[in-house]
C-alpha cells in the first residue's frame, strides 16, 4: 500500500511539472532513436529537445529499464525497435500522457548495470546497459568528468523491507576544490575525508554496507555525488563538511537538510558557500533542478529526523557549541532519493577549532558522534516501520 502511495505522489509531481513546462513551449518532439550494439555494452541514443529531462526506474521480473522523458511528444510511428543482443532485447515506445514519453528497455539478462547521461551538447540522452562490475564505485567515478548525469531509481529493495543497510558517505570537496581553509592552512577536504574513513570503519563493524563518494583527494562535481548515492541505491546519504564564518569567533556544530526554503540563522550563507563548487557543471538546467528538489522533498521528514539525531550525538561527543539543525537548498543533497543530511563538524576558520580538527583524536571523536547519531536514527527508523 505504501508503495502505491509513493508511486501516486511521484506521478502527481511529475504531471504538474510536465504540464507547467509544456506551456512554456508547445513542441518537445522526440523524432529519432538509434542504438549501437557493442561487445561490452549497448548504447541507446534518444534525440531530445534541450528542455527535456528524464527519470529512470529499474523494474524486475522480467528485467526492464523504464525511462520517462518530459516534456516530450512522440513523433515516431515506430513503437518497437528490436535490438536482440546480449544486453537489450528491444525498445518499446509510447506516449504515456500528454507530455510524457515512456521508453521501456526489455533487457536480455537480469544481471546488468546501467548509466544514463546526456551527450556533451545536450542534444541526446544516452542510455547505456552493460555487465555488472564488481567495483561499482570505480565504474561510476570513471564518468565523473563527463557531462551531467542524472538518474532516479525509486525502487530500493532494502527500504521496502524496512531495513537500512547501505550508507553512502560523501567527504566534502576534494582535488581542485579544497573547501574552507583554516588560519594555519588546514584544508576542509582533508578533514572531511579522514572523518568519513573513520566513520565508515565504525559503521562496517556493525555490518552496514558503506560507500564513499571519494576515497582519495579527487574532485567530484556536487551533482555527481547524489547521483553516485542513487546509483548505489543507498538508504542514507551523508555529506561531511567543516564550516567557515566571516568571524573567526564563530564556532560549533550544525546539521542541514535540503529544503527549497531556508530555515535557521546563517543557513543561506552556509548553503551559498557549500554550493560554490557547483559551477563545474555547466549543463545543469533549472528544469532538472526542479526535479531534483522534488526528489529530496519526498524524504524531507526522514532527512529532518536524521539531521536531528546526528546533531544531538555529535554535539554530545565533541562538546562544541550546538548551533542546531537548519535547512537550505544544498545542491549536493537535492538529487538524493533517500534521507540525506549535510553535517558541518566545526569551524575550520576558528583557530581553536582548526587546532582540534587537525588532531586525529578529535576526528575520531567526531566520527564516533556521527556514528552514534546514525545508529540511533537507524534504530528509530526500523522501529517506526516495523511497529
Ligand atoms: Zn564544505
Amino acid at each position: 500500500m505504501a508503495k502505491i502511495i509513493k508511486v501516486v505522489v511521484f506521478f502527481t509531481f511529475f504531471f504538474s511539472l510536465s504540464t507547467c513546462l509544456a506551456q512554456a513551449s508547445p513542441d518537445y518532439a522526440i523524432e529519432k532513436i538509434s542504438f549501437q550494439s557493442q561487445p561490452d555494452y549497448t548504447q541507446i541514443f534518444l534525440d531530445v529537445p534541450r528542455e527535456t529531462g528524464y527519470i529512470v526506474k529499474e523494474l524486475s521480473n522480467p528485467p526492464r529499464l523504464l525511462i520517462n522523458l518530459y516534456p516530450a511528444k512522440l513523433f515516431l510511428s515506430q513503437r518497437e525497435i528490436k535490438i536482440e543482443d546480449q544486453f537489450v532485447q528491444r525498445i518499446r515506445l509510447s506516449q504515456d500522457s500528454d507530455h510524457v514519453v515512456k521508453i521501456v528497455l526489455d533487457l536480455s539478462n537480469p544481471e546488468y548495470s546501467w548509466a544514463v547521461f546526456p551527450s556533451e551538447d545536450s542534444s541526446q540522452i544516452i542510455v547505456e546497459v552493460r555487465s555488472p562490475e564488481k567495483d561499482v564505485v570505480r565504474r561510476l567515478l570513471r564518468g565523473q568528468e563527463e557531462a551531467f548525469t542524472f538518474s532516479f531509481s525509486p525502487e530500493k529493495a532494502s527500504r521496502v523491507k524496512g531495513k537500512i543497510r547501505r550508507i553512502v558517505l560523501d567527504p566534502g570537496h576534494g582535488g581542485k576544490d579544497p573547501g574552507a581553509i583554516g588560519p594555519t592552512g588546514l584544508k576542509e577536504k582533508e578533514v572531511t575525508l579522514a572523518i568519513a574513513k573513520e566513520l565508515a570503519r565504525l559503521l562496517r563493524r556493525e555490518g552496514l554496507e558503506v560507500y564513499l563518494t571519494r576515497e582519495d583527494d579527487r574532485f567530484i562535481p556536487l551533482d555527481r555525488r547524489a547521483e553516485i548515492a542513487n546509483q548505489l541505491k543507498g538508504d542514507i546519504f551523508l555529506s561531511i563538511h567543516a564550516n567557515a564564518g566571516f568571524s573567526r569567533k564563530a564556532g560549533g556544530i550544525e546539521t542541514f537538510f535540503n529544503s527549497r526554503y531556508s530555515y535557521g540563522k546563517g543557513a543561506e550563507e552556509v548553503a551559498a558557500r557549500e554550493n560554490a563548487a557547483f559551477g563545474s557543471t555547466a549543463t545543469f538546467k533549472e528544469v532538472r533542478a526542479i526535479v531534483w528538489d522534488l526528489i529530496q522533498d519526498q524524504y524531507r521528514a526522514e532527512s529532518n529526523e536524521l539531521s536531528h539525531s546526528i546533531q544531538r550525538y555529535l554535539v554530545q561527543a565533541t562538546n562544541l557549541e550546538d548551533r542546531g539543525v537548519k535547512s537550505a537548498r544544498f545542491y549536493v543533497l537535492r538529487g538524493a532519493a533517500m534521507p540525506a543530511a549535510l553535517v558541518e563538524v566545526g569551524f575550520i576558520s576558528n583557530p581553536w577549532e582548526e587546532r582540534l580538527l587537525k588532531r586525529d583524536s578529535f576526528r575520531k571523536k567526531v566520527a564516533l558522534g556521527i556514528f552514534r547519531g546514525l545508529m540511533d536514527y537507524i534504530r528509530e527508523y526500523q522501529e517506526r516501520v516495523s511497529g
